[in-house]
This record gives C-alpha cells, structure tokens and sequence, in this order.
C-alpha cells in the first residue's frame, strides 16, 4: 500500500521528470522510468506496434510489457502479441476482464460496445488495467501527441490522477514518420492490419478503417461520439 507521503513523493517525481525530460530522447526517457522504478515499471501495449515495448526492453531487458485481451481483438492483434512474446527481451503479461464476452451478454444483452460502450469499455479494459496496474509504481503508454487533440498535451512523464501512477509517455513528440523511421531502422512488430487499411487498431467491433488524409484516430468508435476508452481519461 502506498502511503500518502509516497504519492505525493511520485507525484512531485512525476511533474518534475516531466519538465527536465522534456527534450530528452525516448530511449533516455525510458532509462530514467527503468532506473527509477526497476521491476514496479511496466509498458502497456495495444498489439498496435511494439515500438515502446522494443524501445523499453532495450532500457530494462525483460520488461513487464502488459496486454489487454478485452475478448473483442482482430486475430492479427493476438498474433502480434503472440509474436512479440516469442522473439523480444520482454514478459508479456496478458490481463483479461473478470467476465468473458458472453457472460457479459448474458448479464448486459448483446453487443453492450453498440449501445454503451463506455461502460464496455469501464468493464473490458479500464477495470482489468486497474488491476492489472497496482502492483507498479509507474506505467509506460504509446500515446503521442499528433494522434488526435484530446492527446496534444500529452507529457513525456506525468502523473496519472486515476490510478496515483507515474505515466511515462516516452514516445508523445514522435510523429508517424519517426515511428515509421524507428520500425524499419529496428525490424520492431507491427500489427499487420496497419497495412490494411487500418491507422489504429483496437477492438474489432469498435475498429474500422480510415480513408487517406482521415485522422488516425477516426476509425475508432466511429459514429459513437467516442475518442477515448477511458484508459487516458
Ligand atoms: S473498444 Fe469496443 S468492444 Fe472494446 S471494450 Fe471498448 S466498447 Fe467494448
């Protein structure tokens, strides 16, 4: 248990690791997260592409890299994970909702993401993460700034009210290219439905493709009046 002293102690860490790393680059954003946390620290992944789960294990070789199989993936995102479990220097750690989709049905109705998905969402992925979560003292994303205005501000560290965990954002002022530039420099994973059409990949029910020059967020939740599934809120 985290005493209040302690996560007013992170808290200040977090605010302040956000100002001095700034302009620091997100192998050495990661070395900090890794030095300072150790085995607390831990990178969540959506199976969309490894490039943070590949850059953590290059600053904590065996790092805890966490997955939420919400039981709505495309069977490409579960081949990733698959995938990056088998060849790269980190522990996959699969978290799943305490109901599978059709206990939820048998409890909520059908297709609960048509007709509120935010609470699919609250059950599906941002109970299970909170979880899944408490044993760390700080968690790592793959969100950037560029992806959509509800991320513009996003700080490389900064301080997860939700959860009381230090964030760490280590690739947020990357653009697609660098993030394109990083994967064929490095042979990193990607999800093979990125070159199907697909600019973000989340759940299937809530996932479609994007046409050219759409944002890369737009084909999620699409016509819901979603962007966000509560997991960065
Ligand atoms: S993205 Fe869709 S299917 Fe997945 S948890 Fe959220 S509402 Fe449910």
């Amino acid at each position: 248990m985290t005493t209040v002293q302690e996560t007013r102690d992170l808290r200040e860490l977090a605010e302040r690791a956000g100002r001095d790393l700034e302009d620091a680059s997100a192998l050495e954003i990661l070395t900090w997260a890794a030095e300072t946390f150790g085995e607390k620290f831990a990178v969540t992944s959506s199976m969309e592409d490894a490039v943070v789960a590949h850059l953590a294990s290059r600053a904590l070789p065996g790092v805890d890299v966490v997955f939420l199989d919400t039981g709505y993936h495309f069977e490409e995102t579960i081949g990733t994970r698959d995938a990056v479990e088998a060849v790269m220097d980190v522990n996959v750690i699969t978290l799943t909702p305490r109901q599978s989709v059709a206990e939820q049905d048998a409890q909520y109705g059908p297709r609960l993401h048509e007709r509120d998905p935010d609470l699919c969402c609250a059950l599906r992925k941002v109970k299970p993460l909170e979880e899944g979560l408490a044993a760390y003292q700080a968690w790592a994303t793959g969100l950037r700034r560029d992806e959509s205005p509800t991320r513009a501000n996003t700080p490389v560290v900064g301080w997860d009210e939700k959860r009381q965990k230090v964030k760490v954002s280590p690739i947020a002022r990357w653009s697609q290219d660098e993030v394109d530039a990083y994967v064929a420099e490095h042979g990193v994973l990607t999800n093979p439905l990125l070159t199907d059409g697909y600019a973000s990949v989340g759940c299937a029910p809530c996932t479609r493709r994007v046409a050219p020059g759409e944002d890369a967020r737009a084909g999620r939740w699409a016509g819901l009046g979603k962007t966000e599934c509560g997991l960065h809120g």
